[in-house]
């Protein structure tokens, strides 16, 4: 008779441990949500904009319904659910690759990418103003802390890509006015500023050093002027060296993981990560850490706790000040065990509590550290703003300016001044000396 007792023990005691980690469990996703509570959860990537756009043909008419169980990985009640503090909303076009267009060698090829995006933002906005019961804009660090205060998710406003800029410096200081807050030196295609690592396979070379176009160079000094934070994900090895080099303020990965741990060309490698920090040589930054699988591990497999894993790798590199969290939701066709939607924010910070992450380290993976960026980044842009105007840099290759077609084009010679005109012919005729 000792066979049934021992197997009995052995069940109980399977039972006892297995109710043990239970119990352990419960508690850290109770830390977690009460940690949640008292700082913002800040995802710097959802790109539930680009899901209301591929949903409705006309996109206003699909916001009421973000109230309710909405397709994809986010809406408010799943947000409220997971205590998601803040969001950065995504302004985004797709790149060349998916829309079939050529750029053009110059890319001076016309595209729909700048209305798009100013229509994105459009979403944006209106999205906040329906429902302000649960959403309100901020910007800055301030405006996270009152909204999350007043019990609303704080929605502040990402731009993704510059080759939805139009080739602009001006364009990119009116999307500052409008309240973008970072932006994407690229996404999946080169841009006239910047060299892009590619949908996933490397992208013929565009520019010199496969990094920044002179135009490019010139942005890293607006965006910092602007008070924009300069965001790397997505961008060549040499364009993030670059961009550390030039940049007078911290940068950011709004949505990326460690390349040491899943060598895709979205992750940020080693030799970049050794730049990021407050030593010689080094910058402010912070890496917030993607869901996306495909960046995360093998699939199907990865779960909550890979993502944890490029956290602490990352954090081991340049310091648990300097990550943060980013999911990517609306932008990825997988997701990860235990983070499949909105819902599931507390269990990346229940893994990093089950890993001996203290309250305050946790609160600065929140939202803590990119904050303190953000505001790194707007005392950076108030000292400029009084050291230099704006750059009236264009891009070298445009063939459009001077208007000189603008008043006196065609039979319609009517819209300049006489001493307009003269001037303007003049130009003509030194341009036809040359
Ligand atoms: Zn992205």
């Amino acid at each position: 008779m000792r066979l049934p007792i021992l197997l009995g023990f052995q069940a109980a005691l399977a039972l006892f441990s297995v109710t043990e980690a239970r119990n352990d469990a419960d508690e850290f996703l109770e830390r977690a949500i009460k940690l949640m509570e008292d700082t913002p959860l800040l995802d710097t990537h959802i790109d539930l904009p680009q899901i209301v756009r591929s949903l409705y043909r006309k996109p206003l008419d699909g916001l009421a319904k973000l109230n309710s169980t909405f397709p994809g990985h986010v809406d408010i009640p799943r947000m409220r659910e997971g205590r998601l503090g803040g969001a950065f909303w995504t302004v985004w076009a797709p790149c060349y690759d998916v829309t079939g267009d050529d750029p053009g060698a110059d890319f001076l090829n016309p595209t729909d990418h700048l209305r798009d995006a100013l229509e994105m933002l459009d979403i944006i906005q209106n999205m906040i103003s329906l429902h302000s019961n649960d959403l309100q804009y901020a910007r800055s660090s301030d405006d996270v802390w009152a909204a999350f205060r007043a019990g609303k998710i704080a929605s502040l406003i990402g731009m993704e890509g510059t080759h939805i800029l139009g080739n602009s410096l001006g364009a990119l200081r009116i999307f500052a006015q409008l309240g973008v807050r970072y932006l994407t030196l690229t996404h999946t295609c080169h841009s006239a500023f910047a060299s892009s690592c590619g949908p996933g396979t490397p992208v013929p070379q565009a520019h010199e050093g496969n990094a920044l176009s002179e135009l490019g160079v010139e942005l890293v000094r607006e965006l910092n002027r602007e008070g924009i934070m300069v965001d790397l994900a997505h961008t060549t090895i040499e364009t993030m060296k670059q961009a550390i080099a030039l940049s007078e303020a911290p940068v950011v990965w709004t949505h990326a993981g460690a390349r040491a741990l899943w060598d895709h060309p979205r992750n940020v490698p080693d030799e970049v990560l050794a730049l990021i920090g407050d030593g010689p040589g080094q910058k402010d930054g912070v890496v917030q850490s993607i869901f996306f699988p495909t960046f995360i591990g093998p699939y199907p497999g990865s779960n909550v706790s890979h993502v944890a894993d490029h956290i602490e790798y990352i954090a081991a590199k340049i310091g648990k000040n300097r990550v943060g969290i980013a999911s990517d939701f609306d932008g990825m066709y997988l997701t990860v065990d235990g983070l499949e939607d909105a819902t599931k924010y507390p269990n990346i910070v229940a893994e990093l509590l089950s890993r001996g992450w203290t309250d305050d380290e946790i609160r600065g993976a929140l939202g803590g550290n990119l904050m303190r960026i953000m505001d790194a980044v707007d005392a950076v842009s108030a000292r400029l703003k009084k050291e230099r105007l704006p750059s009236s840099a264009i891009w070298e290759k445009r063939t459009d300016l001077p208007s000189t077609k603008w008043g006196g084009g065609g039979q319609h010679n009517v819209y300049w001044p006489p001493d307009v005109k003269a001037a303007v012919e003049k130009m003509y005729i030194r341009h036809d000396e040359l």
